[in-house]
C-alpha cells in the first residue's frame, strides 16, 4: 500500500452504517460523464420505490462533469434502471441514469438513448449480449498493483488465471467487487485473473438488449467504489504498459434468436458479412487508444482489417468451436477496447446486423 493513500476507517464507519434510517431510503443516482467516467449523487427517498418510472428526475451542474457549458449548466438525469445498493444495503438502491439537455434532446454524451432506439426497434431478433471486462488495478501511484516500483515483474506466462502469492494481485478487490455484483442483481457470470499481473477480468451476460449497457456501466461503477475503499486505482486502458505485455479488451459475445436457434451459424457467417462492410465504423467507436493494443500480437488482430475464424483468437471475431460444432449459438467480437462504451457497442452492433432506425 503506498504511504500517500487515504484509506478511510472502516471499523469506525461500521457504527454510522448501522444507524437506523427512520424509514427513509437512499438512492444514489450513477450516470457517464462527458469523458467516460462514472458520476454518482445521493438523494433522500420517503420510501422504497417499486420500480425506476416511481423516481424523479433529478439533476446535477454539467459544466463541472464536461457536459454542458457554463452558462447554460442543467444537465437533467432520468432513472431508467435500479439495482439493490450493496455498500449501505438495506432498502436503499443505486439508480442508472441517462442524460438529457435542457432543449429536451438527449445530452451529446448520452449514448443509451439512440442504442435504446435502435433495440426497440429490432426488438424481434431478441439480442443477446455477454461482455467480458478486463481491467488493470493501480497502486495510488499509478503503477500496476504489486509491481516492483519503478520496475517489472518477471514474463508473462504464470500470471493467467493464476494461484499463489507473486502470481496474482488484489484478490481480496476481485473477490469484493463479485460479491457487491450479485448483491446488486447484476448478471455476473464469471470473472479470472488476465495475463499481465493486476490485470482481471469478469464477464456480465447474457442480458438482453439495452439490458447489457446498464448492467455493465452499473459494474465498472462498483468496481471504482471497491476498489476506492482498498486504496487502489481502476484503469480501463487498453495499452496500460507499453511493450511485451498483454493490453485490455472487452470482447463482445452476440447472438440473435435466429443465430441460437437450429441452423443458425448460417445468420452468423451473414452477420460475419455485414460486419466486414463496416469496420471503420465499428472500430470508431470501440474505445479511445485501441491502435496501441489491436498490434496483431498478444491475442489480438489488425486494427484495419476485418477477420474472422473459428476458435481463432488472433481474428476480429471468434466464432467458438463449440458453435461451429453445433451449428448454432453465437459469436465473440474481439475487438472492442477495455474502454468503450458497451451502449455504443451494443448499439452499432444491432444497426450493422439489423439496419438503422431513424432516432
Ligand atoms: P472466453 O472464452 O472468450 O474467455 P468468457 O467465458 O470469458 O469467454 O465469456 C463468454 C461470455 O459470452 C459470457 O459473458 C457469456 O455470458 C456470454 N455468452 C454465452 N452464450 C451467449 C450467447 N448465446 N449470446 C451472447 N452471449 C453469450
Ligand atoms: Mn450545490
Ligand atoms: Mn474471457
Ligand atoms: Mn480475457
Ligand atoms: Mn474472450
Amino acid at each position: 500500500m503506498a504511504e500517500t493513500s487515504i484509506i478511510s476507517n472502516t471499523a469506525n464507519l461500521e457504527k454510522y452504517l448501522k444507524l437506523s434510517q427512520k424509514g427513509k431510503v437512499i438512492a444514489e443516482y450513477v450516470w457517464v460523464d462527458g469523458s467516460n467516467g462514472l458520476r454518482s449523487k445521493c438523494k433522500t427517498l420517503d420510501k422504497k420505490p417499486e420500480s425506476y418510472k416511481d423516481l424523479p428526475e433529478w439533476n446535477f451542474d454539467g459544466s463541472s462533469t464536461g457536459q454542458a457549458p457554463g452558462e447554460n449548466s442543467d444537465v437533467y438525469l432520468r432513472p431508467v434502471a435500479i439495482y439493490p445498493d450493496p455498500f449501505r444495503q438495506g432498502d436503499n438502491i443505486l439508480v442508472m441514469c441517462e442524460t438529457w439537455s435542457s432543449d429536451g434532446k438527449p445530452n451529446p454524451y448520452n449514448f443509451r438513448h439512440d442504442a435504446a432506439v435502435v433495440m426497440e426497434a429490432h426488438k424481434a431478433h431478441e439480442f443477446w449480449f455477454g461482455l467480458e471486462q478486463e481491467y488493470t488495478l493501480l497502486d495510488f501511484t499509478g503503477w500496476p498493483y504489486g509491481w516492483p516500483k519503478g520496475g517489472f515483474p518477471a514474463p508473462q506466462g504464470p500470471y493467467y488465471c493464476g494461484v499463489g502469492t507473486g502470481k496474482v494481485f488484489c484478490r481480496d478487490i476481485v473477490e469484493a467487487h463479485y460479491k457487491a455484483c450479485l448483491y446488486a442483481n447484476i448478471n455476473i457470470s464469471g470473472t479470472n485473473a488476465e495475463v499481465m499481473p493486476a490485470q482481471w477480468e469478469y464477464q456480465v451476460g447474457p442480458c438482453e438488449g439495452i439490458d447489457l449497457g446498464d448492467q455493465l456501466w452499473m459494474s465498472r461503477f462498483l468496481l471504482h467504489r471497491v476498489a476506492e475503499e482498498f486504496g487502489a486505482k481502476v484503469t480501463f486502458a487498453p495499452k496500460p504498459i507499453p511493450g511485451d505485455w498483454n493490453g485490455a479488451g472487452l470482447h463482445t459475445n452476440v447472438s440473435t434468436k435466429e443465430m441460437r436457434a437450429e441452423g443458425g451459424m448460417k445468420y452468423i457467417e451473414q452477420a460475419m458479412e455485414k460486419l466486414a462492410s463496416r469496420q471503420k465504423e465499428h472500430m470508431a467507436v470501440y474505445g479511445e487508444d485501441n491502435q496501441l493494443r489491436m498490434t496483431g500480437r498478444h491475442e489480438t488482430a489488425s486494427y484495419d482489417k476485418f477477420s474472422w475464424g473459428v476458435a481463432n483468437r488472433g481474428s476480429s471475431v471468434r466464432v467458438p468451436r463449440a458453435c461451429a460444432q453445433e451449428g448454432k449459438g453465437y459469436f465473440e467480437d474481439r475487438r472492442p477496447a477495455s474502454n468503450a462504451d458497451p451502449y455504443q457497442i451494443t448499439g452499432i452492433m444491432v444497426e450493422t446486423l439489423c439496419g438503422m432506425v431513424e432516432g
